[in-house]
């Protein structure tokens, strides 16, 4: 659990007394938006973008052991791109939602894979499996103009390359989907966009090394802990 978002310098370290100003509020996130990860999980297209949320409780900062649950079987990596909300979307179009992005960062979507399986072959809802405490670890946010340009970032475990994003690469743009989630959902300031993940999830294990980089801008040193 985290109150603010940190605030980045360049290399991805918190700017000391600088957190951003906006409170920690809800992760509003999106299923199968790279087809590699979809071919992976052997999951279809979906027509529309598969969205679901995790509470403010999820959220810890990256920079802190990354924890995972014991007991509920393998827990997935799953790097995504992630954008700060500055301004509230309500049914907003995507020229309001270039404007609304406050800043770029990286979150790990945790997912607890036997579970979220156990729950998709029921016909459940995935919360159990992605929207417990700690299960959206952020790297905090650098400031960002967003204007359509891209990122590409990827994530090493104990040294070996795991997952590449691009963000050229998203089913669904980032501007389409905020246009698409703010007609469900309002995002309000301090809320975080995470949008999908790239192939390469896989169980982390404790004691992992991890090492995260939104490229050309910040990388990230940590460790997977209980
Ligand atoms: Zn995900």
């Amino acid at each position: 659990m985290i109150n603010t978002y940190q605030h980045l310098d360049l290399h991805g370290m918190p700017l000391k007394h600088k957190g951003t100003a906006l409170p920690a509020g809800k992760a509003v996130c999106v299923g199968r938006n790279y087809l590699d990860h979809i071919h992976e999980l052997g999951n279809q297209i979906s027509e529309r973008p598969v969205l679901f949320m995790k509470p403010a409780t999820a959220f810890a900062h990256m920079h802190q052991p990354v924890s995972i649950p014991e007991g509920k079987g393998e827990c997935h990596n799953e790097l995504e791109l992630a954008f700060l909300i500055g301004e509230p979307l309500f049914k907003a179009e995507r020229s309001e939602c270039a404007q609304a992005i406050a800043g770029i960062g990286l979150a790990f979507d945790l997912t607890l894979r036997d579970l979220q399986n156990e729950l998709k072959a029921g016909g459940l809802p995935w919360e159990l499996a992605k929207s417990f405490d700690g299960s959206c670890p952020i790297s905090g946010f650098m400031p960002l103009e967003y204007q359509e340009q891209y990122f590409t970032f990827s994530l090493k475990v104990n040294g070996q390359l795991r997952q590449s994003g691009d963000s050229r690469l998203m089913l669904n743009p980032v501007l389409d989907l905020l246009s698409h989630m703010s007609h469900s959902f309002t995002l309000m300031p301090g809320d975080v966009v995470l949008t999908g993940t790239p192939k390469g999830v896989a169980p982390l294990k404790v004691n992992d090394l991890i090492d995260i980089e939104l490229h050309e801008h910040f990388s990230i040193k940590t460790q997977v802990a209980r």
